[in-house]
């Protein structure tokens, strides 16, 4: 049987109250796999710490000194969960033939990776894990996060429905991610586009293990908001949309109000104000409209910002790469 090396990239912030926890039961996980011979004897986990203010970091590398399949990135400051995984993957990629990215709190069954590997074995570069239902997750989330998915899709993106980043991306797929250069890279949208042989394995996501929600609201609508405006301009055009309404509802008003104005029944300079005021109003929108497009466009191109700069890496000892762009 091929074993392949697997890296586990696990991003934490803030998750002391989980981690040792984790860390036990992804350390149990992978001696079963190199045990049965799943995976080759030298995979790894790899705990990214995202600038965390707690003990995490205290705790990755104290597990990592006594134990050598646990290793720790810490970066230098917090740059949250998505660029956090990729720091995770790009350090782990030339040392692995797969990698799996699993969140620190537990919510997803880690017996799934199981299947995870079956599928890469027979032929799969990229494995979903896909939620059967989201039982656990409080009602608001639920539906906020359906009408999330429901928006991504009305715009045009193809994102894998109630996919959360907890998936297997072959070596070949996470060389292929770092040439997807913009500075904003939301995971779940650019994934699919990387193309290859992709299938998703169903499971039931659980309760937190311990510790709370690192997006609370207000990072929840943050994070939706940048994935709709990545990758799509639909939001912009529907600016010069209204404004075309609104132009030529000015026009019809304008007919109208003629109309009133020669059969005597306005006040004087009445017509020509409101119909001015439609007519700018639409005009000024189209003109916004079209140049937020371009705008847009310049914006993304040119924000060439490091996405994370790495502190310690003890997984690539002799490593060059310190900042990901
Ligand atoms: N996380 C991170 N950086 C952040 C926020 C979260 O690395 O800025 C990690 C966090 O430690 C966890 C994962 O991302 O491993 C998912 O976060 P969480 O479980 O809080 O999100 P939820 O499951 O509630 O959506
Ligand atoms: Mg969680």
């Amino acid at each position: 049987m091929f074993s392949p090396i697997l890296t586990i990239v696990i991003p934490c912030y803030n998750e002391e109250e989980v981690l040792s926890e984790t860390m036990k039961q992804l350390c149990n996980l992978l001696d079963q796999l190199i045990f049965e011979g799943a995976v080759s004897e030298k995979s790894k986990l790899l705990f990214v710490d995202d600038g965390s203010r707690d003990r995490t970091w205290t705790i990755i590398y104290k597990h990592g000194l006594t134990d050598l399949r646990v290793k720790g990135l810490k970066l230098s400051r917090n740059v949250g969960h998505q660029n956090a995984l990729l720091a995770g993957m790009f350090a782990a990629k030339n040392q692995s033939d797969c990698i799996v990215s699993i969140d620190a709190d537990l919510q997803d069954d880690t017996e799934v990776i199981r299947k995870f590997l079956d599928e890469f074995r027979g032929g799969y570069e990229i494995v979903y894990g896909v939620r059967k239902e989201r039982k656990t997750d409080t009602f608001f989330k639920k539906h906020t996060a359906q009408g999330f998915y429901k928006i991504m899709k009305m715009m045009g993106v193809t994102i894998i429905y109630n996919h959360a980043d907890f998936r297997l991306m072959g070596r070949r797929a996470v060389e292929a991610l770092e040439h997807f250069d913009e500075s904003n890279l939301f995971l779940r949208g650019v994934v699919p586009l990387i193309g290859f042989k992709s299938t998703s394995i169903y499971y039931d996501r659980k309760e937190r293990l311990a510790g709370e929600t690192k997006y609370p609201l207000g990072k929840m609508l943050s994070f939706a908001l940048e994935g709709v405006t990545s990758f799509s301009v639909t939001p912009i055009r529907f600016i010069s949309l209204i404004g075309f309404v609104s132009f030529f509802i000015s026009l019809l008003f304008g007919g109208y109000f003629l109309l009133l104005k020669f059969t005597g029944q306005t006040e004087t300079g009445w017509t020509s104000l409101i119909t001015s005021i439609w007519l700018i109003g639409g005009l000024q929108l189209i003109a916004i409209g079209f140049i937020g497009e371009y705008v847009g466009k310049i914006y993304k191109e040119t924000k060439r910002r490091p996405k994370y700069i790495i502190d310690i890496d003890t997984y690539n000892l002799a490593s060059d790469k310190q900042v990901g762009t």
